[in-house]
């Protein structure tokens, strides 16, 4: 691979030589960094090594080029100029950070490393030179415990019990009381543990600090964590990291000094108000580590001294900031900033993670504020987000007993049994239980723990702690900083204000307050608000897909109908005979020896089918329902264990060997492929026959209710066009029947599902007698793979993180198999009648990425379960509005 031209790009108040929209070049950090210089903002100089070096430098043997190397000390020079001190200088020492930086920002995964420069001479110069010597040799032990842990890759804890021995020791509350002889002996004892444990000397000339650290950024693009996380948010390996270095600024120069991170708006509840936290003598880590509690930004009620309060015009300074990026970007930020002495310093900005809830608000009122247009708005929201904000809460009725209150980090309700560790989280997972991770706090260790458990609680750390922070990004119920909680690992158990719990053990965590609760607490249906309605009402105003839902019962119906669903997509009658009632009766029907019986059990299920549609007709007032007729193989509604043949046998009044026998004949080994869907009817068309009679009785008593209902009948597992014109015959002849007993007309349409590839194929054909096609989407992924979504499970999850796969394709279409067969159905289907009704009812009608390739293809409609038909509404308002966009 050529080299680019470029590597090394500088900011500062002097040069700026990225900008915002290189991110992908100068990761995010780093091309903000250069936008805030730009836009004259106090940015502390520096520069960033391109992503495109940590490419070259894992083909390099993980080694920076030597060009590049030269390039660095160019750019390490300029900021030398610009700030008048030298890099390893014994008199003037220039101190930087060294910051990884990717494309998108991976909280916590990449390692930042504070204070570079220092060693045993410079630490001198810079104690004169500061005149504060306790800052300097404070600003020197962090730098060790940093380098020692990111670089030397050293236990951290060997070197936190040194401190909290001596500390202890000392009988000191916080660090802040260490005097300037203990960080001497602390930096000494340090030392000689890096040297005992790791047999290296620690490394004390600056610029082989400088290049090791470098060096251990690039690397950190391929910890296990970072690799974790790539996988979970689908980020490429190719990507890679950049590398910031940065001048540093110091937080922890004593009074006068301080450092913190801030949300332009409320990242929980979107409110349009200035929120965030520092801490007052400390560095930026502090705060994002939750070692000590920090105050708030912003002046509030309580005691606490906000930074409004304890420095004002740092504080002014700041508002003017905060307000200008957010004009800037035209988006909610998270900055991260420091003062030192009085002097304000912008470190970071980037686009603040946000709940769901939050995201709505946020967007809403940016189009009100005329900062972003609709369509912007639109196409901020992420869809899959929406489900977060459909689900329970905690019963504001229900009986509680409370724990004691955190900060509510991150809102929703979790129930679930206490953990300490994320290897318990993920294990009850792996067994269908429930999980509250508590933690002291959270590290990035903690991500695959967080993903499996419910909720999480920490008794450390803000707002802005880790926690706080992924949680909110994974839209997972959080408490944070339960302060009066006391966790002990070993003893794994929680004490909490006179209470003892254990492992295992039931809480509740109440995220939107911040409460925990002893047991269980009943949770209710959740109310989304206004804004997510205005967002609903948005999206349907862009989109072109209809959107209708899988519901079976008038309860799903009704949720449906509320979510915004304009009609069903997909109604499966044979939920309807696994009730309790008629379960034996449909067995009977199964059972049955001739024609005659067969019939005899039919007329017993058709009044319960036809009350059914009568439900569902009525609850969805004239809206389109689209039902499918019997569809899997009669095995499935038979008993398997003797007992349960035997008390069949005595229901029925059958003999029971005879009952097992014939049970025994209808197993089929390979059921899925066997005699199910439309087979069913061509060798018993008494069963069609049947539903095609309920659902046409059910219409004319709904017609009486004054609801104009038109049925969709559709014929599911069609293969070929000779079936469907069969059973289309069939269905028509008794539908026209009841409307000559009843003495009444009324229209319906029949129509076909396309979920075998030789359907999808021969599509002309099928549609010369269809009114409509519905593809079932699991199916045809299950038959054009070949794979069997039962079983698919043990080898599936190989192949999508071995790249064999994309991604899972019974979750998200697979565009170049299964979508091609699609496109063709669809092409072929409309060829032959242009005016086809076409839609998908497979699981991927909820999925965001397969809506887009649905628009794509043309499809006039979606169907999905109730809980996602708004993800689908906003996501097919996307996809209409991308298309717009790549058009022009
Ligand atoms: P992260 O990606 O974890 O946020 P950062 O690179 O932003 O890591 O750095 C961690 C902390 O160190 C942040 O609080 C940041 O503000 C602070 N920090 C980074 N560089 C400097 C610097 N040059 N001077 C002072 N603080 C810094
Ligand atoms: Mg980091
Ligand atoms: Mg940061």
């Amino acid at each position: 691979m050529k080299a680019p031209e470029k590597f090394v790009f500088s900011f500062g108040s002097k040069i700026s030589e990225g900008n915002a929209t290189m991110k992908s070049l100068l990761g995010g950090k780093g091309a903000n960094l250069a936008e805030m210089s730009s836009l004259g903002i106090p940015v502390p100089p520096g520069f960033t090594i391109s992503t495109e070096i940590c490419n070259l430098f894992f083909e390099h043997g993980e080694k920076v080029p030597e060009n590049v190397k030269a390039e660095i000390l160019k750019a390490l020079a300029k900021v030398e100029s610009e700030l008048g001190r030298g890099f390893a200088d014994i008199a003037n020492p220039l101190l930087v950070s060294v910051r990884s930086g990717a494309r998108v920002s991976m909280p916590g995964m990449m390692d930042t490393i504070l204070n570079l420069g220092l060693n045993d001479q410079t630490v001198e110069g810079l104690a004169k030179k500061s005149q504060n010597p306790r800052f300097a040799w404070d600003s020197y032990r962090r730098f060790i415990q940093m380098f020692s842990n990111v670089v030397l890759e050293m236990n951290p804890s060997l070197l936190e019990v040194v401190l909290e021995d001596l500390k202890e020791e000392k009988k000191y509350k916080s660090d802040a009381e260490f005097t300037v002889e203990d960080l001497k002996y602390l930096v000494q004892e340090f030392k000689k543990q890096v040297l005992d444990q790791r047999g290296i000397k620690f490394p004390s000339d600056p610029h082989e600090q400088l290049w090791s650290a470098i060096n251990a950024v690039f690397k950190s693009w391929n910890t296990g964590r970072a690799i974790t996380y790539r996988k979970l948010h689908d980020i490429p390996e190719s990507w890679g990291t950049a590398v910031n270095i940065q001048a540093m600024v110091f937080g922890n120069m004593g009074e006068g000094s301080a450092t913190g991170v801030a949300f332009t708006r409320d990242p929980s509840t979107g409110e349009r108000k200035f929120f965030g936290e520092f801490l007052p003598n400390a560095q930026g880590e502090d705060v994002v580590a939750g070692i000590r509690t920090p105050q708030p930004i912003s002046k509030v009620k309580t005691g606490e001294e906000s930074l409004e309060e304890y420095m004002p015009e740092s504080y002014q300074q700041l508002v003017d900031i905060y307000k200008k990026l957010e004009k800037h970007y035209r988006e909610m930020q998270d900055i991260e900033f420091t003062i030192e002495r009085g002097k304000l310093w912008m470190l970071q900005t980037r686009t603040g993670k946000r709940t769901a809830f939050a995201a709505l608000r946020i967007a809403c009122e940016m189009i009100e504020e005329g900062l972003i247009n609709e369509k912007e708005a639109l196409l901020r929201i992420a869809p899959t987000s929406l489900e977060q904000l459909l689900h329970p809460t905690l019963d504001s009725k229900a009986k509680k007993t409370l724990l004691t209150k955190g900060l509510p980090a991150s809102p929703g309700a979790a129930v679930g049994e206490v953990v300490f560790t994320s290897e318990e989280a993920e294990l009850l997972k792996a067994n269908s239980k429930k999980a509250i991770l508590v933690r002291i706090e959270t590290s990035p260790e903690d991500i695959s723990g967080m993903v499996a458990a419910q909720g999480i609680l920490t008794t450390r750390g803000g707002m802005t702690s880790h926690a706080a922070v992924v949680a909110r990004g994974m839209g997972k119920c959080c408490v944070a900083g339960a302060g009066e909680c006391y966790v002990d690992y070993n003893k794994e158990e929680l004490r909490v204000n006179g209470y003892l719990i254990k492992k295992g053990e039931i809480i509740t965590l109440d995220g939107s307050t911040g409460e925990v609760f002893l047991g269980e607490v009943k949770t209710v249906e959740p109310t989304p608000g206004i804004h997510f309605e205005k967002m609903m009402k948005l999206a349907d105003k862009y989109r072109k897909l209809n959107v209708r839902a899988n519901a079976d019962t008038p309860l799903d119906a009704k949720i449906a109908r509320n979510f915004g669903a304009e009609g069903i997509g997909l109604c499966r009658t044979e939920h309807m005979f696994f009730g309790p009632d008629r379960i034996d009766v449909v067995r009977e029907m199964i059972l049955a020896e001739d024609r005659e019986d067969r019939i005899k059990a039919l007329d017993k299920l058709l009044p319960m089918q036809r009350s059914d549609f009568v439900g569902i007709f009525s609850e969805m007032e004239g809206k389109p329902v689209t039902i499918r007729f019997l569809d899997p193989p009669l095995h499935e509604f038979l008993p398997h264990s003797e007992e349960e043949i035997a008390a069949l046998a005595t229901r029925l009044g059958k003999d029971n060997s005879k009952l097992g026998a014939r049970i025994e004949a209808l197993k089929e080994f390979n059921p899925m492929l066997g005699h199910r869907g439309c087979r069913l009817a061509i060798t018993y068309p008494e069963i069609y026959m049947m539903q095609a009679r309920a659902i046409a009785e059910a219409v004319v008593l709904v017609m009486k209710k004054n609801i104009k209902v038109i049925p969709e009948i559709m014929i599911p597992l069609v293969a070929t066009h000779k079936e469907l014109q069969i059973l289309r015959a069939q269905v028509e002849s008794e539908v026209q029947s009841v409307q000559k007993e009843q003495n009444t007309k009324f229209d319906y349409l029949v129509g076909t599902m396309i979920e075998l590839p030789r359907a999808a194929v021969t599509a002309g054909e099928i549609a010369e007698s269809a009114d409509f096609f519905s593809f079932g989407t699991n199916d045809l992924t299950q038959t054009t793979l070949g794979l069997s979504r039962d079983d698919a499970g043990r080898f599936l999850g190989s192949y999508v993180n071995g790249g064999i796969l994309p991604t899972d394709p019974f979750v998200s279409i697979d565009v170049e198999g299964v979508g091609v067969l699609v496109k063709m159905g669809v092409d072929l289907g409309r060829r032959s009648k242009p005016n086809l009704k076409v839609g998908v009812c497979g699981e991927h009608g909820g999925d965001p990425a397969s809506i887009d390739f649905f628009h794509k293809v043309g499809l006039n409609y979606v169907s999905c379960s109730p809980f996602r038909v708004p993800v689908a509404r906003l996501a097919a308002a996307q996809a209409a509005l991308r298309e717009v966009a790549a058009q022009k």
